[in-house]
């Protein structure tokens, strides 16, 4: 490709991250510190982005640049048109009418859901989903590509991956959880630290948990953490990463485990590849992917007794009175407990991907055409109660307790479970690679498991779909039997049980 050419498909990609940072900035405002009054003229600079956004996204001129670029022999340069192709791709077939349509009736749906949840009431939901999925049908279809409907949706999450790659995967592991799940929720629970009744006040918390994110190798220099009711990380930019963190006073794990999981994503974000920091490799390379960074850091490093050996006596320091005589074993059984929960986000790491296998089938169902939407509360019950061993007493802890269906979202489930596989995967390799993964967490050396991270993972950006970056990482495909494996060593020894 002439260079001259290049180079204005260079610019136009920079200019597509700068808006991207910018919407970046404007949502994390909206999330934080925004005044309750502004949400209209929020709203209003939002939709002016995203439309400028896509109004360069599909101008002619970049289909020509990005064709003509397309026979570039270069791998990198390769790797950023087929990216930005993708994307472009999505927003190109799909009719803006229909675009205007779902942002409309998400909008509503929202509403409509909230209502239904605090009423507990699913038919006040109903016919909202009904419609929503009505239009991602029509939208999948406008897109295409995959073998099935389902696939445009879960691509623009988790580039690369398809329903037949992970329906039997999924299918195998749910096999295995079923059992594993009875058995530790059954079973006889290691004495763990009580500290209901305890306060641990929030200045304290936060001084913690900002010493855990310098212990982990996240840069404040290039990054912050606010507290918000709904942790998440914005990656503005590469060096503008900002987490937020939750405080209870009476769950002093709530916010450590949010800030670990955040810092998580944190690292990720912050160690994306310098040189690509305006092109599309500079970027996440899917959800699943970013998921398996919280994941690993949070339950793998976190919940870890070695973390604990490790990080109680800092913890200490903070709250004395209260950690009086508390060993680190009894805080790694208080934070692994198993137990049967109808909510998704109560549940712990063995019980967790039952929740998310059980949505993935049934919004599977749904767009199939094998599922009606007004049976969707019956089929929810039944699978809890088969697979978790429990039944939502309403609608309110069942099939109406999670955001995402109301926002329209499917195909964004499964990408929590490949978080979950992926992690493990990985976590075998640092494991063999440092000579020990437990005696790196109690000695303190974290950052070598970040520059582990940052080398085989952040800083190859979306070089490669997700998993190729984990197989090329570590020599292994995507299979369920590394994060099995953890599972059954970590709670056959902690519960006394053969797994
Ligand atoms: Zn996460």
């Amino acid at each position: 490709m002439e260079s001259s050419l290049w180079d204005e498909l260079q610019r136009r990609m920079g200019e597509l991250r700068d808006f991207g940072s910018v919407v970046g900035l404007l949502t994390w405002d909206q999330e934080t510190f925004m005044p309750k009054g502004s949400a209209e003229a929020r709203a209003v600079q939002l939709s002016a982005m995203q439309a400028l956004i896509h109004e360069r996204l599909t101008d002619p001129r970049l289909g020509e640049l990005l064709e003509a670029a397309a026979a570039d022999a270069d791998e990198t340069r390769a790797a950023m048109v087929r990216n930005l192709a993708r994307e472009r791709a999505r927003a190109v077939k799909v009719p803006p009418r229909l675009v205007r349509e779902l942002a409309e009736t998400q909008a509503r749906a929202v509403e409509a859901w909230r209502a239904a949840r605090s009423e507990r009431r699913f038919a006040l939901f109903q016919p909202w989903l009904e419609r929503l999925l009505e239009l991602r049908r029509e939208q999948a279809d406008a897109i295409g590509g995959g073998a099935e409907r389902y696939d445009a949706l879960l691509d623009a999450h988790e580039p690369g991956m398809s329903v037949a790659r992970i329906e039997p995967l999924f299918a195998e592991l749910e096999r295995a959880l079923v059992p594993i799940v009875a058995t530790l929720a059954d079973g006889q629970r290691p004495p763990a630290w009580d500290y209901a009744g305890l306060r641990f006040p929030a200045d304290a918390q936060w001084e913690f948990t900002l010493h855990l994110l310098g212990e982990m190798g996240f840069d404040l220099e290039r990054g912050r953490q606010d507290r918000s009711t709904h942790p998440f990380t914005d990656g503005i930019h590469r060096d503008d990463v900002r987490l937020t963190t939750r405080i209870a006073e009476e769950e002093p794990f709530l916010a450590i485990f949010s800030t670990i999981h955040e810092g998580g994503h944190g690292l990720y974000e912050q160690n994306l590849p310098a040189d690509h920091a305006r092109d599309p490799i500079g970027q996440a390379a899917s959800m699943g992917l970013h998921e398996s960074q919280s994941r690993l850091w949070e339950n793998m490093i976190g919940r870890s007794l070695a973390f604990w050996r490790r990080q109680l006596p800092a913890l200490r320091r903070f709250f004395p009175a209260q950690l009086e005589g508390v060993e680190p074993e009894a805080i790694y059984a208080a934070v692994n407990q198993v137990r049967r929960s109808p909510i998704r986000t109560d549940a712990d790491e063995v019980t967790y991907n039952l929740h998310i296998l059980l949505r993935f089938q049934l919004e599977l169902a749904m767009l199939r055409g094998d599922l009606r939407v007004a049976d969707l509360p019956g089929a929810w019950n039944e699978r809890m109660r088969r697979d978790v061993g429990i039944e939502p007493l309403h609608d309110g802890e069942g099939v109406l307790q999670d955001i995402h269906w109301a926002w329209a979202e499917f195909g964004y489930f499964p990408t929590y479970t490949l978080g979950n596989l992926y992690a493990a995967i990985l976590r075998e390799r640092i494991d063999v690679d440092l000579g020990g993964l437990d005696r790196v967490i109690e000695e303190g050396s974290l950052h070598a498991v970040r520059d582990w991270l940052v080398e085989r993972v952040h800083a190859v950006g979306h070089r490669w779909d997700a998993e190729e970056i984990v197989e090329r990482a570590t020599g292994q495909k995507l299979t369920v039997a590394p994060f099995l494996r953890y599972l059954r060593e970590k709670y056959g020894a902690l519960y006394g049980a053969a797994l």
